[in-house]
């Protein structure tokens, strides 16, 4: 059987070392940091995740869904925080069963890290820091506390985020190697909202929690102790932003301003905004994700995505189940496998990266709007109408396995016939009316 060695064991490392390991290969995972398990994982990461419908799906097919999501808290739908301390809940779905789920990083991540090593081909080193892969030689340079160390294979996988060592040797060492990566004007930072006296939760549980503020916005999703992680999104720079807002009176005045019922919520507001890092936000797009049968990306090392569809770990998994599809179609050829993975992954995460962008508007700017909650209720009568005919794009992205890029195409058609009836409607309703007036 070939040696895989992988790069990373974040959410999608410990995932396909789990499936990898299924498969009978003998795998040796790679992390730079300590163990998940000593308690030093997120170092500035979001502490908490929406999985939905394709990261549950791959946790299925390997037998840990259930273990994962038993801490995981439901959310039915978006609960909006107008300036006046207003609440309007849109349910993501029109059956209310349909949820994403909060689940913790940590908690995941150990889950998937546990889940390989129940098989003893798989082999977990955690403080091992790659520096360079020799994608010829597939043979990955680590550094180590007490030196340098080389870990040969058959294949390198770089499962290894968004800023990938195993990616940057490709783009290195290959004359036809693409890259782009683009940043946002916003970075983010992370806030907590206590349990109340008694553990319980200060808001509405059951929902993701948003503040739209036109060009900037803050999240919450709940977490098992009875807190929320906040997530503000914010610029930079400019005149009203992080770089302008330093001082603990400028702090406190901004969020009385922007998010006034949540201040009351918030005890640690300055020291968690003095001592929380800045994160920021690229879109990673590159090509190809493979080099002969010597390496491959996958997860964020292939296409890292801004957050705001909360798919980039889903399609991360989701990348999971492929590549083992791939494996499966042809175990006597790597490279054949790797190529098909990328061609049925690379325009669908094209697809994902433009979709993450998109909703960053929908949510920061019109989530606020009585248009887009008029939108929201038209999609939803339109799917109880219409079922397995209509699916808005949030369904068929968040609730089904339809690749990205077809869910796109798919919603742009469904909108051009929905606005083409509309305006026929109009248009009849009008010429009635003239009729009846002329008469
Ligand atoms: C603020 C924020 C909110 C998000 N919310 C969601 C959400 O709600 N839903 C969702 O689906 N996605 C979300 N995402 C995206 C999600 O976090 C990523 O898509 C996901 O973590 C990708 O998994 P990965 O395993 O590919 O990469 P990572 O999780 O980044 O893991 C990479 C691993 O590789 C290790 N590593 C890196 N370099 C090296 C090296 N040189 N040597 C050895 N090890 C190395 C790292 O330490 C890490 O453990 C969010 C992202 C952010 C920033």
């Amino acid at each position: 059987m070939a040696k895989f060695v992988l790069i990373g064991s974040g959410l999608a490392g410990g995932l396909l070392a789990a499936y990898l390991g299924r498969r009978g290969y003998e795998v040796d995972l790679y992390e730079r940091r300590a163990d998940p398990r000593e308690g030093n994982i997120v170092g500035g990461r979001s502490i908490n995740l929406a999985i939905s419908t394709r990261g549950i799906h791959a946790l299925q097919q390997i037998g840990i869904a259930d273990e994962a999501l038993q801490h995981a808290i439901p959310m039915r739908g978006r609960m909006i925080h107008d300036r006046s301390g207003e609440l309007h809940f849109s349910p993501y779905d029109v059956d209310p069963k349909k949820c994403i789920n909060s689940i913790g990083r940590a908690a995941l991540n150990t889950t998937v890290i546990e889940a390989a090593q129940r098989h003893p081909n798989v082999r977990v080193h955690f403080n091992h820091k790659c520096t360079s892969v020799d994608i010829e030689a597939a043979v990955a340079h680590l550094e180590t506390a007490n030196g340098a160390v080389m870990a040969p294979a058959d294949t390198v996988i770089g499962v290894d985020g968004a800023f990938s060592a195993v990616r940057k040797s490709m783009q290195n060492e290959m004359a036809n190697f693409q890259y782009d990566e683009s940043y946002l004007a916003h970075g983010y930072k992370e806030l907590t909202i206590p349990p109340g006296t008694d553990g319980s939760w200060r808001m509405e549980k059951n929902a993701l929690h948003i503040w739209p503020r036109k060009s900037f916005m803050m999240i919450a999703l709940p977490n098992p102790d009875g807190s929320f992680t906040c997530t503000l999104f914010w610029e930079f720079e400019g005149p009203r932003s992080f770089a302008t807002t330093k001082s603990d009176d400028d702090v406190r005045r901004f969020f009385e301003e922007e998010f006034p019922d949540a201040v009351p919520l918030m005890p640690n507001l300055l020291d968690d905004f003095r001592s929380n890092p800045m994160g920021s936000l690229v879109t990673i797009r590159c090509a190809p994700w493979f080099y002969r049968d010597k390496t491959c990306l996958v997860g964020d090392a292939a296409h890292a995505v801004v957050p705001f569809y909360g798919q980039g770990m889903n399609a991360a998994f989701e990348d999971c189940v492929v590549l083992d599809e791939c494996l499966e179609q042809f175990p006597e050829n790597r490279e054949r496998a790797f190529a098909e993975y990328f061609r049925r992954r690379k325009e669908n995460a094209d697809a994902l990266a433009d979709l993450a962008i998109g909703n960053f508007i929908e949510m920061r700017d019109k989530t606020a709007s009585k248009t887009f909650r008029a939108k929201k209720k038209l999609d939803h009568a339109l799917e109880a109408v219409l079922p397995g005919i209509y699916l808005p794009l949030y369904t068929m992205v968040t609730f089904t396995t339809m690749p990205y890029a077809k869910a796109a195409k798919r919603a742009q058609i469904q909108d051009a016939l929905v606005y083409a009836s509309l305006f026929l409607i109009a248009v009849s309703l009008g010429a009635v009316m003239l009729w009846l007036v002329a008469r």
